[in-house]
């Protein structure tokens, strides 16, 4: 097989997807080509949670939605919510995505005294950072921060750039005890090509954070951004609350709720 064909045969199985631009290291922005194949099979195995968590293991959660997130998500999907229904449903998704970050916690036993006995009782063993992706991130870090009041907070500015969907760096603020070996959680509302999570996973990681200490709480992803993240990352932990069809032209998840940013914050086009 000479190079031309199997050029046109990987570009027939393979096409580019949008790839975190690393810029902010001075390398220039890299091209990562999506896995046609392995998205075709995980669209067609989306009823079988068995093979789905073989296929996506960092995932830490059922793919599928609770009949209350169900309705929780319905809210959220549909266009004619106002910007306070949107925030007041969210809020209440959040709450159940603090319950999935938890579960994938590391806790121990401790003993404690009830106003009646001694027993044994459950506590955190590892502090918990946070770390939220402007804009979008931040609206379900108050929710996060409700649970967690203590906790430090460090803050990523990646733009996605509307025509080419890559992200871009421009800001980020971290807290000097991200690298300490904390359970680090980052707030990221709807997982799309997964190339903004790549890019702030990969600084984290350049700063001493272990792989296996992220966890990325999300409401939507779409298997693009899964897949992505499961080849690159193997080690991270993500939970969702459900895992939607797939990405159109313009990198929007389908069926989705269209720009969680502007949605939360009021500032879509009317
Ligand atoms: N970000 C959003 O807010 N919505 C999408 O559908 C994809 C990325």
């Amino acid at each position: 097989m000479n190079h031309q064909t199997t050029g046109r045969m990987r570009s027939v199985f393979l096409s580019v997807l949008t790839a975190a631009s690393l810029s902010v290291y001075g390398e220039e922005p890299k091209e990562i080509e999506q896995n046609w194949e392995q998205l075709e099979k995980i669209q067609m195995m989306r009823d079988d949670e068995i093979l789905l968590s073989q296929m996506l293991p960092i995932v830490h959660c059922s793919f599928y939605p609770s009949k209350y997130e169900e309705i929780l998500l319905s809210q959220l999907r549909n266009s004619e919510s106002s910007t306070k229904q949107f925030r007041t449903v969210s809020e209440k998704i959040g709450d159940l995505l603090v319950n999935k970050v938890i579960d994938c916690l590391p806790t121990k036993i401790i003993e404690i005294e009830t106003p009646v006995t001694k027993c044994m009782g459950t506590v955190l063993s590892s502090k918990v950072e946070f770390v939220s992706i402007m804009r979008s991130g931040d609206a379900m870090l108050e929710t996060f921060l409700k649970h967690f009041p203590e906790a430090n907070v460090s803050k990523f500015l990646i733009q996605r750039d509307e025509k080419t969907a890559k992200p871009q760096f421009k800001y980020m603020k971290i807290s000097p005890d991200l690298g300490s070996g904390n359970s680090v959680v980052i707030t990221e509302p709807m997982i799309a090509t997964g190339g903004t999570l790549e890019m702030v996973i990969s600084m984290l990681k350049a700063r001493g954070v272990k792989e296996e200490n992220i966890i990325v709480a999300s409401i939507c992803a779409a298997p693009e951004g899964l897949i992505l993240l499961n080849e690159k990352f193997p080690k991270i932990k993500v939970v969702i609350t459900a895992l939607d069809q797939k990405l159109n032209e313009r990198k929007f998840i389908v069926p989705g709720l269209g720009d969680f940013g502007d949605r939360y914050f009021g500032t879509s086009d009317k």
